[in-house]
C-alpha cells in the first residue's frame, strides 16, 4: 500500500501529548442515554486529550486540552447517578474520550467512585499508556473496550502518529490480566474497516491471527464514516483523508463472515 500521507506530531503537539496526573478532571462532555458504547443505556463522559492523533479521529474537538470543563469526581458521580434509573441490569457508565488513559489519576478515582455506588463500568480506550496505569483500572473496571488501529506498525504510525507495539503488548498484558481476575471484567475488541488501510488481505490475515490469540468476549466491527469530519475544518485542521469513502455493506458484510467462519462473535455498529 502507497502511503499518501504520514502523520507526524508537531513540536506544539509533542509538548501537550503527556498524560495529566491532575485529580481534578477534564472532561470535554457527557452525553446520556448512549446505546452504542457499551452493553445497555449508558451515560458516556467524553475525557479531555488522547495520545493518538488518528488521521480519521471523529472527536478531533476533545484532543487538544482546550475545550473543556473541570469537574472533581464526586461532582461527576452526581451527575452520573441522575441517570442510575435508567441504567437496568445492563447499563451504566461508559469512559470515552479523547481517551481517558490519557488522565489515569481522574481516572482511576471516578471508576473507583462508580463501583463504590454500584455502577457497571466500561472503558473505551486506545491502551497506549503504562502497566501501571493498567494495574491501577482494572479492579474497577466492568468492561474494557480496545482497539488496534492497523496491524502493520510503520502503517499504524502513519495513521495515528504511535507505532503500534506497546499498544498490542498492553492488549495482550490486559488479556491475560483479565482472565486471572476472574470476577467477570470482559473485554472487547473494536476494529475499523477503513477502505484501502485496514481492509487490506494482509491486515485482515493479522488480525485473524491477533483473534485467535486473544480471548475477546465481542468482536465489533466499526465501519469508517465521515460524520466528524466538519470538525476538522471548524478547527482548520487538513483533513487527510479526504475522498475515502465508508466502506460498502458488501465489503463489511464479507470481513464479518470471514471473523464469523473464523468462530468469532462478530457485530457491526449501526451508525454508519
Ligand atoms: S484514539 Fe480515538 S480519540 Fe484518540 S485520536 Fe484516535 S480516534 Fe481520536
Amino acid at each position: 500500500m502507497s502511503q499518501k500521507f504520514c502523520k507526524t506530531f508537531t513540536a506544539l503537539e509533542k509538548k501537550k501529548i503527556v498524560p495529566v496526573e491532575n485529580s481534578l478532571g477534564m472532561i470535554h462532555s457527557i452525553e446520556t442515554f448512549g446505546a452504542l458504547d457499551g452493553p445497555g443505556l449508558r451515560v458516556v463522559v467524553f475525557f479531555e486529550g488522547c495520545p493518538l492523533r488518528c488521521v480519521y479521529c471523529h472527536n478531533r474537538d476533545m484532543l487538544d486540552m482546550k475545550n473543556y470543563m473541570t469537574i472533581s469526581s464526586a461532582d461527576l458521580l452526581k451527575m452520573v447517578k441522575k441517570y442510575t434509573p435508567y441504567f437496568g441490569d445492563r447499563g451504566g457508565v461508559t469512559v470515552s474520550g479523547g481517551d481517558p488513559v490519557f488522565q489515569p489519576k481522574f481516572l482511576r478515582e471516578f471508576l473507583k467512585l462508580c463501583k463504590e455506588n454500584g455502577i457497571h463500568t466500561t472503558i473505551d480506550t486506545s491502551l497506549f499508556t503504562s502497566e501501571k496505569v493498567i494495574d491501577d483500572i482494572v479492579p474497577f473496571a466492568d468492561l474494557f473496550m480496545v482497539s488496534l488501529k492497523h496491524f502493520d506498525s510503520g502503517i499504524h504510525k502513519c495513521l495515528t502518529g504511535v507505532p503500534n507495539e506497546l499498544i498490542i503488548k498492553n492488549i495482550r498484558y490486559l488479556n491475560k490480566k483479565l482472565l486471572e481476575k476472574s470476577n467477570g471484567s470482559r473485554l472487547w475488541f473494536r476494529y475499523l474497516i477503513l477502505p484501502g488501510y485496514t481492509d487490506t488481505r494482509s491486515n485482515l490475515c493479522a488480525l485473524i491471527q491477533f483473534l485467535h490469540e486473544m480471548h475477546f468476549e465481542k468482536i465489533e466491527l466499526l465501519p469508517y464514516h465521515t460524520f466528524g469530519v466538519y470538525k476538522w475544518k471548524e478547527l482548520e485542521i487538513p483533513y487527510v483523508l479526504e475522498g475515502v469513502k465508508s466502506p460498502s455493506e458488501r465489503s463489511v458484510r464479507k470481513i464479518r463472515s470471514m471473523l464469523k467462519k473464523e468462530g468469532f462473535s462478530c457485530h457491526c455498529e449501526e451508525r454508519v
